[in-house]
């Protein structure tokens, strides 16, 4: 006799979940979709099996027809949810082969070809034959010859679902979502297992359910996709609908519409996160008006995004926009008045990777926000995306393959007019081997995180450089490189750098860190790194003096051995001579640091610089930065 106590609170549990996640804003994407079909499908799959066990226990009292149907139903929607179980694994994990249509015919086959065969088995089924799936005859309910067809089916999907797994693994960035992911598929195949063994239990539908609680939890709770108290979605959920909406290649229209919050953070700090964060909601529902058909992401820092494929006027939403901004924001206690920017785009042809428009929106709502403007983004901020991201990917090449070239710059002592130094400064290539230079490649590396690494290596290779040219023969004393400022503050920066001078038996004195005003956020911070790296051996230079606040009661205090004049001010000096400079240049020699010029071009300047007492002096006048080899074959042999 069959036991369906099983299925009841399963069916319960069940429905708990399908209206949770009817309760919540849904993104329309398509994995969302098949999770929904998923719970529909396993669903009916439990209902028909209850139903076509109660009518073959009960077979006798009912007319065979209905036995027929009610089994049919059964064993059609078996077949459809084993495809459709693998289906929501496929989407997950952005399986390509699910794509290709004729690839995606295949796949079906089995599942097309089961419901067939079912459908056979209820209008043919009355006897004993080797092609039916069931028959029912005057006896009851029996099992066909090829009743096995259900767990063939069942294994090839679940078979198909772990080579999913395992060829498109990448495409699940955390760890946990790819175990969630594994186990997702064994117990689909456990669940086939049990049925296998105890096929009067009912107890399939159990393990399917936890198989689905599974997904739930690793990827489908509605919550992972919103923000802002559930008034709109998220980052997250913005990067999935954009990637499926650049999917389809046929897209029409497609631009998007970012409003952001001018100034956010001061506006944070003015108000305080909880006031500022029921301002968000507000604007959020505000917005939601306007775009019916779309949807409203929240995309961190006052920034939202709209995404609505249906035409829209966006030039008149912004005016609508603005103007509501000029009143405050009201709930409960809480008057904010803030102000507005706002990035309209060009419609976009589905040319670019979501990565792309998405940054380019990202970078388009960070200058109206601090701006406060509005902005019509074109094909042309898409292309300057394309153009950093080409630099993103030869930077982390260049430090994949540690291949970044080191070129180095003379620094001249004026007092003996020979070469007493020199700079480091680093250079990348693009694809087709040309060199792209630091202002170019720097801020990319400052806002990519790889600056830590970037600076490490240019350091590294100084030191060879070093370590392999007998430089003080040649009168070099030093070789500066430059610290960054997201280097300067961490925390092992002396413990790093002494490791690596070590690494190459070189004095760290020979080793100069230019750092730039920019680096001196914090005073008592400043102060200790600098000494830390002082008591390791390492010196330090103001780089770019000039270029930022230029407080020279702060510097007294910091243990500067030298002061670059940044070229700014040394040519604006060599253009118009005036009483200021050599004023500072004065101070400084008598705070006790050495004065560097430079940007020094030509026999004039280089005159002009040694009249007002510079040090040392580097630029043109003397030579660009050159390659390492170069270099040393002009100043450190013979
Ligand atoms: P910086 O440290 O102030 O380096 C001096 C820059 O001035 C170099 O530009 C050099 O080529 C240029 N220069 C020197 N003399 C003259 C001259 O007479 N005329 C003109 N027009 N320019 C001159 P470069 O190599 O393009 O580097 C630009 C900036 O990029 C550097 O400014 C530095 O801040 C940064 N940088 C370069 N390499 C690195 C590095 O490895 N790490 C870090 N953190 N920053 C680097
Ligand atoms: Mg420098
Ligand atoms: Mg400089």
């Amino acid at each position: 006799m069959w036991d369906y106590s099983f299925e009841v609170p399963v069916l319960m549990i069940l429905s708990i979940i399908l209206v949770f996640f009817f309760s919540r804003p849904r993104l329309p994407i398509r994995r969302n979709r098949i999770f929904l079909l998923m719970i529909l499908v396993e669903t009916l799959t439990i209902i028909s099996d209850v139903l076509a066990t109660t009518a073959d226990i009960n077979y006798a009292t009912l007319p065979i027809v209905l036995v027929k149907i009610l089994n049919f139903f059964y064993f059609a929607a078996f077949f459809v949810r084993s495809y459709v179980m693998y289906l929501f694994a496929a989407c997950v994990l952005k399986d390509k082969l699910e794509k290709n249509t004729v690839l995606r015919q295949f796949i079906r086959l089995p599942m097309y070809f089961g419901v067939i065969m079912a459908l056979h088995s209820m209008i043919f089924g009355s006897e004993r034959s080797s092609t039916f799936i069931y028959y029912i005859n005057e006896t009851g309910y029996h099992n066909g010859h090829m009743y096995n067809l259900l767990y063939i089916c069942g294994l090839y999907y679940v078979l198909l679902s772990f080579i999913s797994l395992y060829l498109f693994r990448n495409s699940l960035g955390k760890r946990r979502e790819k175990y969630s992911m594994l186990l997702y598929n064994l117990t689909l195949l456990a669940a086939l297992v049990v049925r296998f063994a105890l096929p009067k239990m009912l107890i399939m539908d159990t393990f399917i359910f936890m198989a689905i609680l599974i997904v739930f939890l690793a990827f489908e709770n509605p919550e992972f996709f919103l923000d802002l108290k559930g008034s709109t979605f998220n980052a997250y959920a913005l990067g999935e609908r954009l990637e499926e909406d650049l999917e389809d290649q046929n897209t029409v229209r497609f631009s998007p519409f970012g409003v952001v919050v001018h100034n956010y953070r001061d506006m944070r700090d003015l108000y305080g996160y909880t006031h500022m964060e029921t301002g968000l909601v507000l604007i959020s529902r505000y917005l939601r008006q306007f775009f019916p058909e779309g949807n409203v992401f929240y995309y961190r820092n006052g920034r939202f995004v709209i995404l609505d494929q249906t035409a829209s006027d966006h030039e008149n939403i912004s005016r609508e926009i603005h103007e509501r901004f000029k009143k405050p924001w009201k709930s409960h206690g809480t008057e904010l008045y803030l102000s507005v920017g706002v990035a309209r785009f060009e419609t976009i042809r589905p040319l670019h990777s979501p990565q792309i428009i998405l940054r380019t929106l990202v970078r388009a709502l960070d200058n109206v926000g601090e701006s406060g403007q509005e902005m019509f983004v074109t094909e042309a901020e898409l292309q300057q995306t394309e153009k950093e991201t080409a630099v993103r990917a030869s930077l982390e090449a260049a430090l994949e393959d540690k291949t970044l070239d080191l070129f180095l710059q003379p620094i001249v002592d004026t007092t003996t007019g020979k070469v007493a130094g020199a700079e480091a400064l680093s250079r990348i290539r693009d694809a087709e081997g040309r060199i792209i230079p630091p202002g170019v490649f720097i801020p990319v590396a400052e806002n990519s995180g790889r600056i830590n690494e970037l600076g490490e290596l240019v350091f590294e290779k100084t030191c060879a450089f070093i370590r392999d040219h007998d430089i003080e023969k040649h009168g070099i004393e030093w070789i500066n490189v430059n610290l960054s400022p997201a280097q300067f503050v961490r925390t092992d920066l002396a413990e790093r750098y002494s490791s690596i001078v070590e690494k190459y038996g070189i004095d760290p004195g020979t080793v100069h860190l230019e750092i730039t005003e920019g680096s001196m956020i914090d005073d008592s911070f400043l102060q200790k790194q600098m000494r830390t790296m002082n008591a390791k051996g390492f010196k330090f230079v103001l780089d770019d003096y000039g270029t930022g606040y230029s407080n020279l009661a702060r510097l007294k205090t910091c243990p500067f051995i030298n002061v670059k004049l940044d070229m700014s001010i040394v040519w604006d000096y060599c253009k118009e001579p005036d009483g200021i400079l050599p004023v500072m240049v004065q101070a400084f020699k008598q705070m006790g640091f050495c004065v560097t010029a430079e940007g020094v071009e030509d026999a004039n300047m280089v005159e002009l610089m040694k009249s007002i007492g510079c040090d040392f002096l580097q630029g043109y006048h003397y030579s660009k930065p050159l390659p390492e080899k170069e270099f040393s074959e002009k100043y450190t042999s013979a």
